[in-house]
C-alpha cells in the first residue's frame, strides 16, 4: 500500500482501505448506454491495484441476461416495500474480470430497456435505489462507502438518512459523482411519494424541491457526503448558471465538498500498437502504421486516397452538447477554401444527420459520414485521421479526445469541462502542447483554429512535436483511481 494512503488510514484509526460499492445504473462491458458505463466498468479495476475491494451493483438488465445468465449465480431474493407496492428483489452475483458485481433482479423494472424515459424511467430507478438500500446489510461484504452515480442513484443518501436512521445504511458514507448534470430525475412531488414514501417535510428547496419539482440529484447534492464530478474544470463550471442547470445554489454551497476527479481510459483497449482492428499497427516511433489506416479510412469510406491531404474527423452523438452547429455553420466555408477532408462516424439529431448527407454530396471525395454506431470504424477512425474535432458546447470530460490523442490524432477542442484539462493548446514559440483549443463557443473562432491546424499540417517538425506529445500523454485510469481513493478514505 502506498506511504501516503497508510498514513491517511492511520489518521482515522484503521489499517486496512475502505470497501466501496459502486452503484450504477449501467456497467461496461454489461449494459452500456454512454462514458458512465465505461467509467464503473473500469475503476472498480483500478482501486483493486491499490488495495481497495470495490465491487458493483446494477440492475440485471435484459441485454445482461441475455449474455451472462449462466454465469450468474442466485445469492437470496426477498419483497421490498415500494410505496403501496410489494416488488421482487433477486439479488444475483456475477465475477467478471476479478471484479465482484451483484446485480438487481426483477423482470418488470429491467426486463426491457435500460432508461425507459418518462415516468416509467424513475419508478424504474426508484425501485433500483430501494432494493440497494435493502440489500446493504445483506450482502456477503461490508461496505464502508457507496459510491452513487448520477440521478439514478442520486436519491440513495437521502433515503438513507432520513428513512434508514440507526442502521447502517445510515452510518455509511456516499460519494455521489456526476457525470452530467443536464439530467436531474425531475418529477411530481406526489408520484416521488407514492413510490418512496418520502415525508412532505423534505419537499423544499432545502432539501428535494427544485422548481416546483422533487429533484433526485439535487437531493443527492444535499445529503452525500462528498460530490465530486469528471473533471475540474466541470466541477467549477457547474458552481455557475451557465453550465449548473439549475442547481448552482446548492453546489455552491456545498464547494468545500465538491471536486472534480479526470477520468481516463481503458489504455489496453484502446492501443494503437495492439489493436486488432487496425489494418496496420504503430507507436510514436514508428508511424508508417498510421499511414496505412489513413489510406484505408479513405479508401473504405469513399474518399481520395491521398496522404498529403489532412482529415479532419468527428466521432460523437450529435446533438446540441457536441457543437455540432458550429460545423454546420462554417463547414462549406471550410471546404470551398482549404484543401482539407472531413469525415464524421455518428448519429443523433436528424437536422444534423440531414446536414450531413448534404454535405457529403456537395462534396463527393472531400467530405464524407457514417450515420450509425460502429466501435471498429471508431477505431479506424481515430488511427486514420489526422485532426480529431470536438467544440463541445459543455463537457463534462470527455473520452474521444483522450482516445484521438492515443491514436496520435491532434484534437482541436473548444475549452470547456474536461476538454480544458486534457488537451494542452500548441504553443508556437516553445512547441509545447498536444492539441488545439479555442475559447468562446463560436463558429468563426473555431474555424480559425482549424485553419491555424491546418497551417502546422505541412511542417513536418510541427506536427512531429504534437503527434508525440499527444501520444505519450498519460490518460491511464490508474491516475483517477488514486484520487478516488483519496476521497473514500477522507470520507471515513
Ligand atoms: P459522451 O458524452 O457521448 O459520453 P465521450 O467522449 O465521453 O462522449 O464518449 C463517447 C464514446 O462513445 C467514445 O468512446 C466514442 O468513441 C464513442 N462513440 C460515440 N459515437 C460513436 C459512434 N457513432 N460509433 C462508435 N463509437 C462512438
Amino acid at each position: 500500500m502506498k506511504k501516503e494512503f497508510k498514513e491517511m488510514l492511520k489518521e482515522r484509526g484503521r489499517t486496512e482501505m475502505p470497501n466501496v460499492l459502486l452503484v450504477s445504473a449501467e456497467c461496461a462491458p454489461l449494459s452500456k448506454t454512454g462514458g458512465l458505463a465505461d467509467v464503473v466498468g473500469t475503476l472498480p479495476k483500478a482501486l483493486k491495484k491499490l488495495g481497495i475491494d470495490a465491487r458493483v451493483i446494477t440492475p440485471y438488465h435484459r441485454c445482461i441476461k441475455n449474455k451472462y445468465a449462466d454465469q450468474v449465480e442466485h445469492m437470496f431474493h426477498f419483497y421490498s416495500r415500494l410505496g403501496w407496492r410489494n416488488a421482487y428483489v433477486g439479488l444475483e452475483k456475477l465475477e467478471l474480470d476479478g471484479v465482484t458485481i451483484y446485480l438487481i433482479d426483477n423482470e418488470q423494472y429491467f426486463g426491457d430497456k435500460i432508461y425507459r424515459g418518462g415516468n416509467a424511467e424513475g419508478e424504474q430507478y426508484s425501485f433500483f435505489c430501494r432494493a440497494v438500500l435493502d440489500v446493504l446489510p445483506n450482502l456477503d461484504f461490508q461496505v464502508d462507502v457507496c459510491h452513487c452515480n448520477d440521478w439514478h442513484t442520486a436519491i440513495m443518501p437521502m433515503l438513507a438518512h432520513t428513512q434508514y436512521r440507526g442502521w447502517m445504511q445510515d452510518k455509511v458514507k456516499y460519494l455521489l459523482t456526476i457525470h452530467n448534470i443536464k439530467f436531474q430525475g425531475q418529477y411530481g412531488f406526489e408520484f416521488v411519494q407514492d413510490l418512496l414514501e418520502i415525508d412532505r417535510s423534505y419537499y423544499i428547496s432545502d432539501y428535494l424541491e427544485q422548481d416546483g419539482c422533487a429533484n433526485y440529484m439535487k437531493a443527492g447534492c444535499v445529503f452525500a457526503d462528498r460530490i465530486n464530478t469528471v473533471s475540474p474544470s466541470y466541477a467549477w463550471e457547474i458552481k455557475t448558471p451557465e453550465y449548473s442547470e439549475g442547481l448552482e445554489g446548492i453546489l455552491n454551497a456545498r464547494s468545500a465538498q465538491l471536486t472534480g476527479i479526470i477520468n481516463g481510459i481503458d489504455t489496453k483497449v484502446f492501443n494503437p500498437y495492439r489493436d486488432p482492428v487496425l489494418p496496420a499497427r504503430y507507436d510514436r516511433g514508428h508511424l508508417k502504421g498510421k499511414a496505412v489506416c489513413k489510406a484505408a479510412l479513405q479508401e473504405q469510406m469513399g474518399l481520395q486516397v491521398r496522404p498529403d491531404v489532412p482529415i479532419f474527423a468527428m466521432v460523437t452523438r450529435m446533438t446540441a452538447q457536441k457543437g455540432f452547429d458550429l460545423v454546420a455553420c462554417v463547414l462549406d466555408d471550410l471546404m470551398s477554401r482549404e484543401d482539407m477532408q472531413f469525415m464524421l462516424l455518428g448519429s443523433g439529431e436528424e437536422r444534423f444527420e440531414n446536414f450531413m448527407r448534404g454535405a457529403e454530396s456537395r462534396y463527393r471525395g472531400r467530405v464524407c459520414s457514417y450515420i450509425g454506431y460502429n466501435e471498429d470504424l471508431a477505431h479506424l477512425v481515430y488511427a486514420g485521421s489526422d485532426f480529431f474535432l470536438m467544440p463541445s458546447r459543455f463537457e463534462p470530460c470527455g473520452l474521444s479526445q483522450m482516445i484521438a490523442m492515443r491514436y496520435g490524432s491532434i484534437p482541436i477542442v473548444r475549452e470547456t469541462g474536461g476538454l480544458r484539462d486534457t488537451v494542452t493548446p500548441y504553443n508556437r514559440f516553445t512547441g509545447e502542447g498536444n492539441g488545439f483549443s479555442f475559447a468562446n463557443f463560436d463558429a468563426w473562432e473555431m474555424r480559425d483554429t482549424i485553419r491555424n491546424a491546418l497551417g502546422c499540417y505541412h511542417n513536418e517538425e510541427i506536427m512531429h512535436g504534437l503527434i508525440n506529445h499527444a501520444m505519450q500523454t498519460n490518460f491511464s485510469f490508474d491516475l483517477s483511481a488514486e484520487e478516488y481513493a483519496r476521497h473514500y478514505i477522507w470520507m471515513l
